[in-house]
């Protein structure tokens, strides 16, 4: 299949690792916009958080976690952090593997643009 992060879980594409277990991989984004961005994804390809189901439910909650012991490993458990994912064109999806954006180290602003 020709998906990018496909590619980065498999290895093809080089990424800079955060975290990885048997369910996920997570790594540094290339176009960081804030001073912590990671994207945590799934490995095995999920299109967008629309194609959540009864059966692969379990993974979003699993990256919740993963985030959680990511904050308090890179210091921004304390003055908080954003989990986000972007669905389909209006949501800005760009990458069609789903995609936890987790931002920290600044003052976010809401909403988003
Ligand atoms: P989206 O716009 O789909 O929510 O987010 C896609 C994200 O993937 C963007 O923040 C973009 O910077 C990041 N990205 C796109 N291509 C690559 C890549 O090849 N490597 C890494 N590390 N991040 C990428
Ligand atoms: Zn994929």
């Amino acid at each position: 299949m020709d998906c990018l992060f496909c590619k980065i879980v498999n290895g093809e594409i080089p990424s800079k690792i955060v975290y990885e277990d048997d369910l996920v991989y997570s790594f540094y984004d290339i176009e960081p916009q804030a001073p912590f961005h990671i994207l945590i994804i799934p490995k095995k390809h999920i299109t967008s958080a629309l194609e959540i189901n009864d059966g692969n439910k379990d993974i979003v909650g699993h990256i919740f976690k993963v985030a959680a012991d990511i904050a308090c490993e890179h210091n921004i458990a304390q003055d908080g952090y954003r989990l986000v994912t972007n669905v389909g064109k209006n949501g800005g999806q760009t990458v069609g593997h789903m995609h936890f954006h987790m931002l920290g180290g600044r003052n976010l602003q809401w909403p988003p643009g």
